[in-house]
């Protein structure tokens, strides 16, 4: 948090955040290996995933019902791209190419702790863990001898469970519309952006991935979520290391090809 947070004033991310438009900007090796992971999704998820959201994303408040209007981001999209984000690794520097651009690793940083927090209990010792982080949970083997059965919320019934599945040692996590939101006009304004458009992401309204690494499950999650059902699918059916459960607009679900019985 002390690190990545889009709040502190201090965090190394918010100094990336004031400066590097200016000059490349010397950072930890730790956000460096973060930022580098963040560019590889972008790049596999052809710019659905993209930090440089934040663009666009930092004008909008959910607590406070604020969001931009539509020259308001038709002014600040042409900042939305990873493609501006210049990594230098012999010299552990990032900078931004484009002025005006922002980035947020709200997508994929949870995962990270959580991979973080894993690392550390198993270097303890510990054989079985569950660590969970809101969306994000990762496992450490079985859970007495059986497998752990992680719940995936019912997107629009606050205490209901939508499915439960047996994991152990994995990662799974899931983003949906139904945290961070409010409602304008009918339309439902949440915290998963398409870098396309800078609106929320409308087509489906909850994502589940499930992989050994949870960096990459929790950005993966957000990239499903942005590319909606047909195209989210195709891209986790192309890589072996992961599935998907996809909860529609109708709610109904949809798994991934190594998840069909
Ligand atoms: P949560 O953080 O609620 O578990 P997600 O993992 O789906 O849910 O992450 C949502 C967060 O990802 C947003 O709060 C925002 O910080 C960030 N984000 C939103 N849209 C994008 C995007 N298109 N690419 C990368 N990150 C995004
Ligand atoms: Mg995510």
């Amino acid at each position: 948090d002390q690190q990545m947070s889009p709040y502190k004033t201090q965090s190394e991310l918010s100094l990336v955040n004031r400066e590097a438009a200016n000059k490349a900007v010397v950072i930890s090796a730790e956000l460096f290996d973060l930022l580098t992971t963040a560019q590889h999704i972008a790049k596999l998820s052809d710019g659905a995933f993209d930090i440089t959201y934040a663009s666009i994303g930092y004008q909008y408040n959910y607590r406070d019902k604020i969001r931009p209007n539509t020259s308001l981001i038709t002014k600040a999209l042409p900042a939305v791209d990873y493609r501006a984000i210049d990594l230098n690794k012999a010299q552990l520097t990032v900078r931004f190419t484009h002025q005006g651009m922002k980035i947020d690793l709200g997508g994929i940083a949870k995962g990270y702790a959580v991979k973080r927090c894993l690392a550390l209990l198993e270097k303890a010792g510990v054989k079985h863990a569950l660590v969970s982080a809101g969306g994000d949970t990762g496992l450490l083997g079985d859970k007495h001898g059986r497998a752990w059965l992680v719940g995936i919320k019912h997107p629009r019934a606050e205490h209901k469970t939508a499915v439960h599945i047996p994991l152990e040692n994995e990662a799974i996590s899931t983003s949906g519309d139904y945290e961070r939101y409010f409602i304008d006009d009918g339309v439902r304004y949440h915290h998963i952006i398409n870098p396309e458009t800078g609106d929320s992401a409308r087509k489906v309204v909850s994502v589940s991935v499930i992989g050994n690494d949870p960096t990459y499950v929790d950005a993966l999650s957000t990239t499903v979520f942005v590319k909606g059902l047909k195209e989210g699918l195709t891209l986790i059916n192309a890589l072996p290391e992961f599935e998907a459960i996809i909860i529609d607009n109708q709610q109904g679900l949809h798994y991934s090809q190594g998840l069909q019985p």
